[in-house]
């Protein structure tokens, strides 16, 4: 296949273009480096089946040259301090920048795959989650322009399926962590590792009674590629339903790590969901996908990696 990448630059798009090479694929990367880096994608570059364009995917119709078999869009800001410092770019990439990937896998005849986010389901009053569920939002708090550019980003997906025939998928990520995550990104898990590292006091917001359920990055690139390769509409929930507190997190990070950082509790932020868990059944069944790495081994890989960058986990702690 020949496949488009929006956010191809970034911590999980460039995991599914290191996939996508490694089976032989094509890759055309598509990014404007907002919250991406091109540090990222840099190793890729001397692969001829490899092409990165630094664009904005908002800004006007995508002009790919060439077949186009694949486009995944997972073009966005996704650490909430991201879409908080840039909430008019998300609510940009989220609904034109989908119309416009949309258009090109329509165009082509292409498999569309849309990257969309647990956030769906807001503050769940519904627990677990599964994709029959409505969700929860508040359309005008702090978390909106995020969730509902997804929710709006799931609509149109679904309209240019049901009305135009578009071959379309959409996931509903669940937090993802990894290595090549930024470590300034100021999501939990880059957050404690990297304070671990530092010996510096662990952040725990609120205190710490809220839940997550985090899913190592190759995990989810396998459920990323299934989905690719399928002609499943979803949407399909991906992520490791094993749901830990955030003081929980706090304290494998501190085993993981050896740290002996104190633990400091800070205000939680205005409509942080109290708890998130997948019910992956569905996935399951129309993906032959579940999670295979455990907390403790996917903390120690991504521990591991940030490990081996001290000037860029030191330089976390300034920013
Ligand atoms: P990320 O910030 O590392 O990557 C997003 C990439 O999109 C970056 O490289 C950024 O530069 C690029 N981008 C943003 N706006 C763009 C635009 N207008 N034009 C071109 N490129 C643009 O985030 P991530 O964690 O890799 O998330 C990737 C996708 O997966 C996002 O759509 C996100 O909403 C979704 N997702 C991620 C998680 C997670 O836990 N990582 C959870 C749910 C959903
Ligand atoms: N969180 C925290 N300390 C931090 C960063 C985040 O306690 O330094 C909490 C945050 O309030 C939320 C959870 O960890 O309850 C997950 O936050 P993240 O930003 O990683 O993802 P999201 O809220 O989008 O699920």
């Amino acid at each position: 296949m020949r496949v488009v990448v929006t956010g191809g630059a970034g911590f999980l798009g460039s995991h599914l273009c290191r996939w996508l090479l490694a089976a032989d694929h094509e890759v055309v990367c598509i990014d404007n480096l907002s919250t991406g880096r091109r540090r990222n994608v840099d190793p890729l570059l001397g692969d001829r089946r490899f092409e990165f364009h630094q664009a904005d995917v908002a800004a006007a119709p995508l002009p790919v040259p060439g077949r186009v078999d694949a486009v995944a869009h997972l073009a966005s800001p996704a650490s909430p301090p991201d879409y908080h410092r840039m909430p008019l770019e998300t609510l940009a990439v989220g609904s034109r920048g989908t119309e416009y990937a949309l258009q090109l896998a329509a165009r082509h005849g292409a498999r569309f795959l849309l990257a969309s986010t647990s956030e769906v389901y807001g503050d769940p009053e519904v627990h677990p989650q599964s994709e029959d569920y409505w969700g929860h939002v508040n359309p005008v708090g702090p978390r909106s322009v995020y969730d509902e550019a997804k929710r709006y980003a799931e609509a149109v997906t679904t309209a240019y399926g049901r009305r135009l025939g578009v071959d379309v998928g959409i996931v509903r990520i669940f937090n993802t962590y990894g290595p090549g995550m930024r470590p300034e990104d100021g999501r939990v898990v880059t957050s404690f590792v990297t304070q671990a590292l530092n010996g510096d006091p662990l952040t725990v917001y609120g205190d710490g009674s809220q839940t997550r359920s985090f899913c190592y990055v190759d995990d989810l690139v396998r459920g990323l590629v299934a989905m690719l390769s399928s002609s499943v509409p979803g949407p399909v929930n991906l992520g490791n339903p094993v749901e830990r507190t955030v003081l929980e997190l706090a304290q494998i990070v501190r085993e993981v790590t050896g740290s002996h950082s104190a633990i400091e509790f800070h205000p939680l932020p205005e409509n942080d969901p109290t708890r998130r868990r997948p019910d992956v059944t569905r996935a399951a069944q129309q993906l032959g996908w579940r999670p295979e790495v455990s907390d403790a081994e996917g903390l120690r890989r991504t521990v591991e990696w940030f490990r081996a960058r001290p000037a860029e986990v030191s330089a976390a702690a300034a920013a």
